[in-house]
């Protein structure tokens, strides 16, 4: 019988948050994993405290364990939450056992040993440590800095995860080789702001010179790159993402809005003209996907402006986009606007983008019957055990839709595997395929 104590943990909000929380599982290997919050020794909850929703989910999070857990077990809150609401949450969540922030995630084993709470001053970032990759075993994230140097009006992150601060390319590329001997062969960098990336070592094109060591690395098969800002977003790294033979022309740059009058108001740094004209390079790019998110109902937001964006949403064909509302964040310089929408009208519009983005997403999807693309195997599929569930091989996990494959040439085709597939048929917002050869 195994005798390990029963370790649970839930990783709440973005990618990002996910490769710490692995960097938590990597430092409690001694522990055993379960999924039954009510048997387990150590309860952790990697919270997120961006938006309104986010910081409900974690408390949520919070309560719904506390209220299932054994006697004696021990209760962890680390993230974006806690390090945000420091104070509050101490005084206010007596339930909890341990706080911890952004900072000590490579120290979380010491903490429960001592059953004490940190928050160290400097947010932490990853460097060699040896993570437990969660999810298909195929692929993993890379995360490329922390914190973030921009201004944007509506965004809390930069006052809790601090300025931007980069790894250095040897730690990128020491964990991507180490992962591809684990048998990692997509990767997806991340950050809060990849194009930004070495900036804070006096470097413009980071990012260009990551691609470079990448693409040296032997047996790497598949990558992208997502949280690019527009403006350290040169054409130059456009470019260098085109000619990459690793690197998909994957685009994934959240613009927020298009007006330029409200581009100011959300202090973006880039204008309309600037962003339209990279938005282009990225869709004339070969078999391109370019990926977006706009903000609704900000702060001064005018009807004008609103049905500026969404005419727009109209034009332009993006493969997937999301759109959010305003979420009213203090300690941003929105959060002291007069001018605030009111929640009726921030819906109304909210309901209007969803409808265009829904119309383009599925027409964008149903332009793919017919053609041949790279899958990636991922196994489980939310829709019938008799379907393999795949993504494309260009897509993100996760976010960017499903696959499903109902006949293959190939057989006993196994999660992590890249095969070549016809796609029959688009039912809702699935595809159908059959798989004809393994890659
Ligand atoms: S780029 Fe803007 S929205 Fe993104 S983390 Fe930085 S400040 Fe926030």
């Amino acid at each position: 019988m195994d005798i390990r104590k029963k370790l649970h943990l839930v990783s709440l909000g973005c990618n990002k948050n996910l490769v710490d929380s692995e960097v938590m599982l990597g430092r409690l290997r001694d522990y055993e994993m379960t999924d039954r919050a009510e048997i387990a020794d150590v309860l952790i909850v990697n919270t997120c405290g961006f938006i309104g929703a986010a910081k409900e989910e974690s408390l949520q999070t919070i309560f719904s364990l506390h209220s299932v857990r054994k006697k004696d077990s021990l209760l962890v809150v680390s993230g974006c939450l806690t390090q945000r609401y420091k104070e509050e949450l101490i005084k206010e969540l007596p339930e909890v056992d341990i706080f911890t922030g952004v900072g000590d995630y490579d120290h979380i084993d010491m903490l429960i040993e001592n059953r004490k709470s940190q928050f160290s001053n400097s947010t932490y970032l990853i460097d060699a440590e040896d993570r437990v990759i969660t999810g298909i075993i195929a692929h993993a994230y890379i995360k490329l800095s922390e914190g973030c140097n921009q201004q944007c009006s509506f965004c809390a992150i930069p006052n809790f995860k601090g300025k931007l601060k980069s790894r250095e390319i040897k730690s990128v590329v020491n964990e991507v080789k180490k992962l591809i001997d684990k048998g990692v062969k997509d990767f997806s960098f991340i950050s809060q702001d990849s194009s930004s990336y070495l900036r804070d070592k006096n470097s413009d094109d980071g990012l260009c010179l990551l691609i470079d060591e990448i693409e040296k690395i032997n047996m790497i098969k598949s990558a992208r790159i997502l949280y690019l800002y527009p403006t350290t977003t040169s054409n130059a790294l456009i470019e260098k993402i085109v000619n990459s033979q690793v690197f998909h022309n994957y685009f994934d740059i959240p613009i927020q809005h298009i007006s330029d009058s409200m581009l100011k108001k959300m202090r973006r740094g880039a204008g309309e003209k600037r962003i339209k004209e990279q938005l282009d390079l990225m869709r004339k790019a070969p078999n391109s996907f370019v990926r977006t998110s706009f903000i609704v109902g900000h702060p001064d937001e005018s009807e004008e402006e609103f049905l500026y964006m969404l005419s727009f949403l109209q034009e332009f064909k993006f493969d997937r986009v999301n759109v959010f509302a305003y979420s009213d964040e203090e300690g941003t310089v929105a959060y002291e606007s007069q001018n605030k929408i009111s929640t009726k009208i921030i819906n109304q519009r909210l309901k209007k983008l969803e409808k265009v983005i829904e119309k383009n997403t599925n027409e964008m999807l149903k332009e793919s019957v017919g053609k041949t693309v790279k899958l990636f195997i991922e196994g489980e599929n939310s829709e019938h055990e008799l379907f393999l569930g795949a993504r494309k091989l260009i897509w993100a996990p996760e976010i960017d839709g499903e696959v499903l494959i109902n006949e293959s040439e190939i057989e006993n085709l196994q999660i992590g595997d890249i095969v070549e597939a016809k796609i029959t048929e688009c039912v809702g917002d699935k595809l159908i395929a059959t798989v004809t050869r393994k890659i």
